[in-house]
């Protein structure tokens, strides 16, 4: 039953625009998860079918109108990489607001070593924990490139 799609995180599909004129992927805004241990960050490189396909950016997606974005930030990481929320450590979260949609950054560490990963679900090719210092060397997502200059990065 329709009811039942909030169960599934999946009634926040589909494109949005925002006030800044933006066409954004997330009916309820989106979440990402900045997840980083031993001076890495784990990144994913979509596949090129994807929205801003063949970049690298952090595992996230849509927002369910039921989820936190701490919820889904988890969610989406462990269906992309199969990173267990277990052994994730959330540290802050730090809002992009673009006025009728918003991308909320996950922070976290880990409890346990970084865990070698494959992707899970398709959306990916690759995923690398990238040294920080090396994360500006990749073509990065433009959403994730604006994160990764902006005041909440966690370099500079
Ligand atoms: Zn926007």
């Amino acid at each position: 039953m329709a009811a039942r799609d909030e169960d599934r995180g999946t009634n926040g599909d589909g494109w949005v625009h925002c006030a800044q004129g933006h066409r954004h992927w997330g009916r309820f805004g989106a979440a990402g998860l900045l997840v980083t241990a031993d001076d890495r960050v784990l990144l994913a490189h979509r596949v090129f079918w994807s929205h801003h396909g063949g970049t690298w950016g952090i595992p996230g997606g849509a927002r369910d109108s039921a989820e936190t974005a701490r919820d889904t930030a988890l969610r989406e990481a462990g269906e992309e990489t199969g990173l267990e929320a277990a052994v994730v450590v959330v540290t802050d979260e730090t809002v992009d607001d673009h006025g009728g949609w918003s991308y909320t950054t996950v922070h976290g560490g880990l409890t346990v070593p970084p865990p070698d990963l494959e992707p899970t679900d398709g959306e990916a090719t690759e995923l690398r924990w990238v040294p920080l210092g090396e994360v500006d060397a990749l073509d990065l997502h433009p959403g994730f490139a604006g994160f990764w200059h902006g005041p909440h990065a966690p370099v500079h």
